[in-house]
């Protein structure tokens, strides 16, 4: 048996065991209040079935439970252990006032640190309230390590909105009550009848701009069915905070299912970006343990693999089957800077003289400066315009990323749609092409190599040389060959065909900074896509690149045929969009 003692170690974990203890009760509403972050004060008010007052006293004894079962692989509830009201009671000042759903009359309560009181008639309509008062008074060693309150206070809001997202047919309300007279609302989360209920909770909890920037997940293995939301991965966080996981309806925080998330947006977003996902897995009980972790956050499943692909392929088949959703918030960040720089424009407006044309003497004089931007590389002027005739002009509809119009900056295409402008990072975008190309055909077997007229030398500190020559019969799979030239020198004689023209120095060197960050010399394989990922960037069209309408054009199909083509192989975005009601509103018209 695992002693439940450990379990209640700061305000939000005795929220979180109360809870649970209301939804077990069937509870269809749940009115939290706490006070200076549950140090002084948690309150939890529910309508559910009620203590019988002959088990009043029995329920805060430890070990005794109602929720027997003989067979604990068989638990539907989220209590099982009979601790929870023992341990709270014993380190505080609770009172527990109920009326249980076959009787008339409530009674109270109070255990003051483990002393059981009497039992007395009070008065309350429905359900059970627990007050919590003074927790760890008792016990003044537990004290020193509570934290400030803005600490306990934010994992008493993060243990409600994991139990709210778990339960969307159960009302909630959280309020903080330090300030008497002054109560806060700080979170409210109404019974969602809707039949997209679990949308709309996840709207509550994680709000509006999540819901438009995520992905539903929904995928079946082996009597594992996994569902959820998952986030964009342009729209990927810096910790794992915004990670949700629910095995048959219980909360867990585990760092297993946050690994194989992570593992499933390998190819989307960089090692420091963490995705946001809600998971709701549901199986058989016999397939899970959840008895293997005093706070019952952690699970053991039967079959490890089944989970991780489970994950894995989940969240890959969602995002690739998604591939060009666009980002809202990058959208809006760039309507924001459009609002913002409208502001800026009026001061330059002012300089009357600026006439393009009056600068000139003559046309010959405007025409000779545009050749010479050209000549000069002036990178503020670059690509060129194309006309609209009559026939493209139906096109946009029938092409997600519309029909190219210009290039900037050498390095932006701007993209015209029945309903939008996008712009499109060109680099981005071909890195990203590459890179899928390289992939399929390294899988297939056939990754096609290019000989070099005249093999490349190149110099390596010895140890550099050792590494690249280790894995030079691995490299060849990737179309690249090279060979040992004597004493620190290497020999390359071939390279991808997909690649073209690259500097073939700076190609070795990255990834050679690859290979040197495995551990042992066979990891190549596990981790052959990173360095493909460190290829593809080489042979990506470079930003500075003039393209013609074609060549752009041909980009954009591209990407529209390529999965994931949303975001670069460092989880970059490829493109950007303004909506056309966006550009209308920026100019008063909307
Ligand atoms: P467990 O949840 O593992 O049974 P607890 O110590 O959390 O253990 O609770 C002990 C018992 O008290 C429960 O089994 C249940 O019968 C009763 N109980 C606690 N809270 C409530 C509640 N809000 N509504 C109804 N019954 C409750
Ligand atoms: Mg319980």
């Amino acid at each position: 048996m695992i002693s439940a003692g450990e379990v209640i170690e700061r305000p939000a974990a005795a929220v979180k065991e109360l809870l649970e203890n209301s939804l077990d009760a069937h509870s269809s509403m749940i009115d939290i209040s706490y006070s200076e972050g549950g140090k002084k004060l948690i309150r939890i008010v529910d309508d559910g079935w009620g203590i019988p007052s002959s088990e009043l006293a029995l329920a805060v004894e430890s070990h005794s439970t109602s929720k027997f079962v003989e067979d604990l692989s068989e638990i539907e509830t989220f209590g099982f252990r009979g601790e929870a009201l023992s341990s709270i009671s014993s380190i505080s000042d609770m009172t527990i006032k109920s009326k249980n759903h076959d009787s008339e009359d409530a009674f109270e309560i109070n255990i003051y640190a483990g002393k059981v009181g009497n039992i007395k008639p009070c008065n309350i309509q429905k359900g059970t309230s627990i007050e919590i008062q003074n927790l760890f008074f008792s016990t003044p060693a537990r004290l020193k390590f509570l934290k400030k309150t803005n600490f306990e206070t934010r994992n008493i809001i993060d243990v409600v909105k994991r139990a709210a997202l778990g339960s969307p047919d159960v009302q909630f309300i959280l309020r903080d009550i330090t300030f008497s007279g002054k109560e806060k609302i700080i979170f409210h989360a109404p019974v969602e009848r809707d039949k997209s209920h679990r949308v709309e909770r996840i709207r509550r909890v994680l709000g509006s701009e999540f819901i438009e920037n995520s992905l539903e997940i929904n995928y079946e293995f082996k009597g594992y069915r996994l569902k959820g939301h998952i986030s964009l991965p342009t729209y990927s966080k810096p910790s794992t905070s915004n990670q949700y996981f629910f095995i048959n309806g219980r909360i867990i925080k585990d760092k297993m299912i946050s690994a194989l998330a992570k593992n499933g947006y390998n190819d989307f977003v960089s090692n420091n970006k963490f995705p946001v996902v809600i998971f709701f897995i549901e199986c058989d009980s016999s397939l899970v343990d959840i008895n293997v972790h005093p706070a019952k956050l952690e699970v053991r499943f039967s079959s490890s693999e089944d989970i991780r692909h489970l994950i894995i392929t989940g969240i890959k088949n969602s995002l690739l089957k998604n591939g060009l959703k666009p980002n809202t918030d990058l959208s809006n960040r760039m309507f924001r800077s459009f609002t913002k720089s409208y502001q800026n424009f009026n001061i330059l407006s002012k300089n009357k003289n600026n006439n393009f044309d009056s600068i000139f003497e003559n046309k010959k004089d405007k025409k000779n400066l545009l050749e010479d931007f050209d000549k000069k590389n002036i990178n503020w002027y670059s690509g060129s315009v194309e006309k609209v005739d009559e026939d493209t002009s139906k096109k946009p509809k029938i092409f997600d990323l519309g029909i190219a119009r210009a290039q900037i900056y050498k390095n932006y295409i701007i993209s015209q749609t029945e309903n939008s402008l996008l712009i499109i990072d060109q680099h981005a975008a071909h890195e990203r092409l590459t890179y899928e190309k390289m992939k399929e055909s390294y899988y297939d077997g056939k990754i096609k190599s290019q000989s070099l007229l005249l093999p490349e030398i190149i110099e390596l500190s010895i140890s550099d040389k050792e590494i690249i020559l280790e894995n030079s019969s691995k490299l060849k799979k990737c179309g690249l060959e090279l060979e040992d030239f004597g004493e620190n020198s290497i020999c390359v004689r071939s390279l991808p065909a997909i690649l073209g023209e690259v500097n073939i120095v700076s190609l070795i060197n990255d990834i050679l900074k690859e290979l040197a960050s495995f551990e042992t010399i066979n990891e190549l394989d596990k981790r052959i896509d990173q360095v493909l990922s460190r290829i593809s960037c080489h042979g990506s069209i470079r930003s500075g690149r003039v393209l013609n309408a074609e060549e752009m054009n041909h980009l954009l199909r591209e990407m529209e045929s390529t999965p994931a083509s949303a975001q670069c192989n460092h989880g970059r975005p490829t493109f950007i969009e303004l909506k056309l009601l966006d550009i209308e509103k920026l100019f008063g018209r909307k």
